[in-house]
């Protein structure tokens, strides 16, 4: 299986239009050590040939147009087989509407985080302008199934779904109750030869669902989105917490690198970082204790072979 990075920052983006924090001025003004990095997006394949995303976020064109094994192959064609959403938050669905060129798209997800992006959204029009223009499949959790392209053929990958600790998009809050297929995550098989990829990136906490679905994987990509709770506050950047916006941070006695010690996964990585993140300066002490404790921190154009 062939894993490409094409995106690595959480929402926002790094830098971030509007933020003035010494990480985005570091990049801004050329610091070394520090690099930009575009929305969460990644992209798998199992033969080199038809690609799945997961995610789709804001800056999918420039992330298309980054990788040429995705570039189209005729006068009008994608080797973009199909997207897998996450979740609902806009870093990782708005891109959809960015494919709006007449081009039928599958799409995998849980019909709630399907219903979030459709209902009542007059944008979705762009996206529903032909019979077929998006395929929805519905992902049950915890039942594996093939990954088809929109005539059916399976690609050799297979994708098991997984609630993970989350919460609604901000947009969809008022008034709705909180499910559990809300925010998942994803375990992706290779049926040749076995690999397993664990795509978490998104997770409120470290449960035991969450560990299970790590023990096996060969491969590890989880929530980096915050080093420590108090990240946003400390930098005077508002008063939400890591946890209030359901991302277990990296650091401290409770933090993921702690609670998901002693994983076996040949690659674990940390991806969807939020450009306030220590993790993001090659140099600092953050960095240094993770990549001594076998973790990496993903970036824009990495690629993973498993
Ligand atoms: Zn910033």
């Amino acid at each position: 299986m062939l894993i490409r990075v094409l995106g690595s920052a959480a929402g926002g983006g790094f830098p971030q239009w509007n933020c003035g924090c010494p990480n985005c001025r570091g990049v801004r003004a050329g610091e070394p050590g520090v690099t930009a990095r575009t929305q969460e997006s990644v992209a798998i394949s199992a033969d080199g040939d038809r690609w799945f995303l997961l995610n789709c976020s804001p800056e999918i064109r420039q992330q298309i147009e980054s990788y040429p094994p995705l570039h189209p192959r005729g006068p009008r064609h994608s080797p973009i087989t199909a997207i897998l959403l996450t979740n609902g938050d806009l870093d990782h669905c708005l891109g959809l509407l960015s494919l709006r060129e007449s081009h039928p798209l599958v799409v995998y997800t849980t019909d709630r985080i399907r219903r979030g992006f459709t209902d009542g959204n007059v944008l979705y029009r762009t996206l529903d302008r032909f019979p077929g223009q998006v395929t929805w499949r519905a992902l049950q959790l915890g039942k594996e199934e093939d990954l088809a392209d929109l005539d059916g053929r399976a690609s050799g990958l297979l994708v098991e779904a997984l609630a993970v600790p989350g919460k609604l998009p901000i947009h969809l809050e008022a008034g709705a109750t909180p499910d559990s297929r809300d925010s998942i995550g994803f375990r992706i098989r290779e049926r040749s030869t076995g690999r397993v990829l664990a795509y978490l990136s998104g997770v409120g906490a470290v449960t035991d669902t969450v560990r299970g679905a790590l023990e096996t994987a060969d491969c590890v990509f989880f929530d980096g989105t915050f080093w420590s709770g108090d990240e946003l506050p400390s930098l005077g950047l508002g008063t939400k917490r890591a946890e209030d916006m359901a991302h277990v941070p990296v650091g401290g006695v409770d933090g993921s690198l702690a609670r998901l010690n002693g994983l076996g996964a040949e690659r674990r990585i940390f991806i969807h970082l939020n450009n306030t993140n220590p993790l993001l300066r090659d140099d600092s002490p953050e960095r240094a204790r993770v990549e001594a404790a076998g973790w990496e921190v993903a970036f824009d154009g990495m690629e993973v072979r498993i």
